[in-house]
């Protein structure tokens, strides 16, 4: 399990789409896309700042730009999404050419994204490859056989050993070596929930009618799954109730995602007996025999009621339900790299009826977006090379330097901590490692195995080598250089256990950091995601960390109440219905807590920053510009032009309902009603709608 505490820019879906707009051409195109940069030229001056800041701001862009039919959002960041593939692919297809001269990396990523782009040997070769799978299932006979199935998907299937709170993707529960909670300096073994393939567990818990039509869609997508695998119509719509049935099971039984944010609550710990115990008809031992598992002196088992339900159903469900389950696993799991009546299928559920996508996107994003997943660090060197100069990442980093003096010096100032907690504060953030765009030392693939063939194949290799390096963990101490996104992601995370904020090259472009622009928008908007990451470290759950990445509680009494206090006030004012996502939609702001505290902290360190960088100039935030607007008001314009953005309602429903990031219209809106710097920057009056009665704020 990895707690990563990310930025959210862009939502890779699973199979998420591309079509016809000529944003989403079918095919790679020749030349890199043009960038979207910030300009005021889309602000709509009819419209009123103080009523909804966000309209003023985006309403004219997003109007203009529709959601491409395979797209499930699009906003400004969607261009920096297609150049970045577009640069990747280029790269791909130079590569995939069968050349001796190739380097190793060359090799590995050329060929996976050949065999990937090859949909005639795919479809011709689909049900040779799945028939090997469909008979280890079919013959398991007893406890070892069962263990040894769970086991092999975990190594087969990319990501199925990664338990996670709102991605549930871990064929019947995650195991990973990660960070020791009561000490981050080594790494132990740990068991996480998993085992439904939908987004959360209100999805099979909820009894609303959207949730009930949902869950019918879902019926009928697990039986065509089991159809296309060989199976009488009958039959498989017998077997799909008995997997919804019992992911229903395992739902009931799992922790809640706002449970989970509470790091206390996962930090379980037990001795290899204590496991056993708590789910005795499984076979432990053989399968961290097979998982090759080293030793470890405890588990941490993050849900333990889950583990006690699984027990209830490992008793209670005979072995062919069992062997149902796993045969949806492994169809499941497999799905992206079989022929196109899989592919098609599985994007028909997962990414129209839960996401809202219109179209499948074009084969060779998909395949980009794959090798991007499974060879990230083999790929990422050439994008690093080619969109990543030395210069931006010196700026970034003083940048991110900058916005942690401003912390630091807030948290000298904060009138309700004590003297004692701010010296511990400090020492964590002193201590924070930073790291910009890529790592020092690049994974080895030498070991992973690539050919031209078989595309599943080659799946099922880069699944092994992944689930292997996080197992081998085990044991071994706590690596702080290594990276948990790849350099071309959008996105951005703090890791509370490494101590580190993480800044990928991909998003360090426009219209994140644009080097062809000014101080004001560049600390708008990348200045706001820096901020958000270094606050992670401070938000409801950073703070219950210390300055070496231990579950410490180093607050005393009064500080940890006045901050829950502050806490209080962000939560109730994103408690709040999104009416954008369908009637009755309630966002639960306890579960976007952290989040949101995170960009009410960033944004306010973004602009303290940029003062004393425009003093070192001898700039001021009330300069004009020959737009007509304030330094002071661009900052403000570039933030919400960053999140300009627009989801399907489909989209916004899905992760209403289990993402920890709220709507971008709201992280922009509700943060800025919480600056009475932006109220005097638009000359805004109390009462009106971007005005909060209370401002809250932690940092
Ligand atoms: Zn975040």
């Amino acid at each position: 399990m990895r707690i990563m505490l990310s930025l959210g820019a862009i939502f890779f879906v699973a199979c998420s789409a591309f079509g016809q707009l000529p944003a989403t051409p079918q095919a790679p195109p020749k030349e890199l896309p043009k960038l979207e940069h910030f300009n005021t030229t889309n602000v709509d001056a009819k419209a009123e700042p103080c009523d909804d800041f966000y309209k003023y701001v985006d309403a004219t862009w997003l109007a203009a730009h529709p959601i491409p039919a395979d797209h499930v959002f699009w906003g400004a960041v969607g261009p920096l999404e297609l150049w970045n593939e577009t640069l990747l692919v280029q790269t791909l297809e130079k590569n995939s050419a069968d050349d001796p001269k190739r380097t190793s990396n060359e090799q590995k990523v050329g060929d996976y994204y050949f065999a990937c782009m090859d949909t005639k040997a795919i479809d011709a070769h689909a049900a040779d490859w799945l028939k090997p799978e469909l008979q280890r299932i079919a013959a398991i006979k007893d406890k070892a056989g069962f263990a040894e199935e769970v086991a092999h998907l975990h190594q087969t299937i990319p990501g199925a050993w990664e338990g996670n709170d709102n991605e549930t993707n871990a064929a019947l529960f995650g195991f990973s070596g990660g960070p020791d909670f009561d000490d981050a300096s080594h790494n132990v073994a740990e068991i996480d929930q998993g085992g439904m393939a939908l987004p959360g567990r209100s999805f099979y818990l909820d009894d609303e009618a959207k949730a009930k039509e949902i869950r019918a869609k879902y019926l009928k997508h697990i039986a065509n799954i089991f159809v296309l695998s060989g199976e009488k119509p009958e039959q498989a719509k017998a077997d799909a109730d008995v997997v919804l049935a019992m992911e229903t099971d395992m739902a009931k039984a799992a922790m809640d995602p706002v449970t989970r944010r509470d790091p206390k609550n996962l930090n379980n710990k037990m001795s290899l007996a204590q496991l056993k115990a708590l789910t005795p008809s499984f076979d432990w031992d053989l399968y961290f025999k097979l998982a090759k598992a080293p030793s470890t002196p405890h588990y941490i088992v993050t849900s333990p009621a889950f583990f006690k339900g699984l027990e209830v159903m490992l008793t209670e469900h005979s072995q062919e339900h069992w062997k149902t389950y796993l045969r949806w696993r492994m169809l499941h799991g497999n799905a992206p790299g079989l022929s196109e009546a899989f592919v098609k299928e599985d994007f028909d559920f997962f990414s129209h009826t839960l996401f809202g996508a219109q179209e499948l996107q074009p084969r060779w994003r998909r395949c980009v977006r794959g090798t991007d997943r499974n060879l990230g660090e083999a790929l990422g060197q050439v994008y690093v090379e080619r969109a990543f100069p030395a210069s931006s990442k010196q700026r970034v980093l003083q940048m991110v330097q900058d916005l942690q003096k401003v912390l630091g010096q807030d948290i000298e100032d904060a009138s309700w901590m004590t003297p004692a907690t701010k010296k511990q504060a400090q020492e964590k953030l002193r201590a924070t490692l930073n790291k910009i765009g890529y790592p020092d030392k690049w994974r080895d693939y030498s070991s992973v195995s690539i050919g031209r063939s078989s595309y599943l194949l080659n799946r099922q290799h880069t699944a092994a080598f992944e689930f292997q390096r996080w197992v081998n963990k085990i044991g071994t101490p706590l690596d702080r250089t290594e990276w948990g996104m790849t350099p071309p992601t959008i996105d951005a995370y703090e890791d509370p256990q490494s101590n580190t904020v993480n800044f990928p090259a991909g998003i360090l472009q426009p219209p994140f950091f644009d080097p062809q622009q000014d101080d004001a928008v560049n600390y708008g908007a990348i200045g706001a995601v820096i901020g958000h990451e270094i606050i992670h470290g401070f938000d409801d759950e950073g703070r219950k960390f210390d300055s070496k990445g231990n579950l410490r509680d180093w607050w005393t009494e009064s500080d940890s109440k006045a901050y829950d206090e502050r806490g209080k006030c962000i939560s109730s004012q994103y408690t709040q219905e999104v009416p954008e996502a369908g009637p009755g939609v309630k966002q639960d702001g306890h579960l976007t807590q952290g989040e949101d505290t995170a960009d009410n902290g960033g944004l306010r360190l973004a602009l303290v920053a940029l003062q004393s960088a425009l003093a070192r100039d001898g700039k001021s935030l009330n300069d004009k510009g020959p737009d007509g607007f304030t330094t002071l008001q661009r900052f403000f314009l570039a933030y919400a032009f960053a999140w300009c953005t627009q989801y399907r309602p489909e989209m916004i429903r899905t992760l209403v309902l289990t993402n920890p990031h709220s709507y971008p219209k709201y992280r922009v809106n509700n943060v800025v009603s919480n600056m009475p710097e932006f109220k005097q920057a638009f000359g805004c009056h109390n009462g009106q709608k971007m005005v909060h009665q209370d401002f809250c704020r932690i940092w």
